[in-house]
């Protein structure tokens, strides 16, 4: 009986001891990026979800509507074309598709290049839809 103790512990120690929690895994929030192809893991703190390259800014068009969707098809590179300053002080950059043009905001995260976010060309504020563009912050 004892032993049958023993090798059920272990066996759960080596295989699901550190096991991956439930919810949203790190694969999804980690990815290659299409422009720099710098690894990206998942974002340090935990927190929103990641979805441009931190280090060129770059995004992909993944989502349709809302960010994280991921409904859309086109799969372009979004590049960086802008930035503005919320009233909040909040930093956005604005990505556009390089295959199809369709454009979006996206706030900046706590380990972007900020130098480069500075460096893009500053844009008019703008929002997307009048209403219900993007979540507010929480
Ligand atoms: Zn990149
Ligand atoms: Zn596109």
């Amino acid at each position: 009986m004892a032993k049958h103790g023993a090798r059920d512990s272990r066996r759960r120690d080596s295989r699901y001891g550190r096991g991956a929690p439930p919810g949203p895994t790190p694969q999804d929030q980690s990815f290659t990026c299409g422009h720099c192809k710098r690894f990206v893991g998942a974002l340090p703190s935990g927190g929103h979800h990641r979805n441009h390259c931190p280090y060129c800014l770059y995004s992909r068009h993944v989502d349709a509507v809302k960010s994280g969707d991921r409904l859309s098809g086109c799969g372009g590179m979004m590049a960086p074309i802008g930035a503005f300053q919320r009233p909040n002080g909040e930093h956005v950059i604005v990505h556009q598709c390089e295959r199809c043009g369709f454009e979006r905001f996206n706030r900046i995260q706590a380990d972007d290049d900020f130098e480069l976010v500075l460096s893009l060309p500053i844009v008019p504020p703008r929002s997307a839809k009048p209403a219900t563009g993007e979540t507010p912050a929480e």
